[in-house]
């Protein structure tokens, strides 16, 4: 099972809640089980495809939750990298960050080289971010083991 639980984690709404965060169960009315808050708002989930050879992308029922300032990684971005000890500095150092601004999910571009917006055929710089919205594709590495994201909104 490739679905790794804390890229699944989202904060939860309710600011005296104890748990403050909490596993999105894959329903399409999210709510934290520890308060009962439920999610109000538009909720990003990124589904990842890989390529195990150049140009085929495969799924791998791998998500990523995304929230409000949420990082992501090399090995969000890699098949072939994972978030182990031995990992390089390098790869350490976030890649790109989401944000929910002017009412839109947005994922800039921070150490991307290949990133493209698949949907649009452009390509999206470092420095430059790309729209979350329904069915978008988002390739984030061409590279062997490079993953493309198809991006899926919850509302709510
Ligand atoms: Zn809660």
């Amino acid at each position: 099972m490739l679905v790794k639980t804390t890229d699944l984690v989202q904060p939860c709404q309710n600011p005296n809640c104890e748990a403050k965060w909490f596993v999105f169960d894959n329903t399409t009315k999210p709510k934290c089980p520890f308060c009962g808050q439920p999610y109000h708002g538009q909720l990003p989930i990124l589904n990842f495809y890989y390529a195990p050879s150049h140009g085929k992308f495969i799924s791998e029922n791998y998500r990523l939750m995304v929230y409000d300032k949420q990082t992501l990684y090399k090995w969000h971005a890699n098949n072939l990298v994972s978030p182990s000890e031995r990992i390089s500095d390098a790869d350490k150092k976030p890649v790109g960050d989401f944000h929910f601004f002017n009412n839109q999910w947005i994922l800039i571009n921070r150490n991307l080289p290949d990133m493209m917006d698949v949907t649009e055929k452009k390509t999206v710089a470092i420095g430059e971010y790309v729209p979350l919205t329904e069915g978008r594709q988002i390739l984030l590495d061409k590279g062997q083991g490079g993953r493309l994201v198809v991006v899926q909104l919850v509302n709510n």
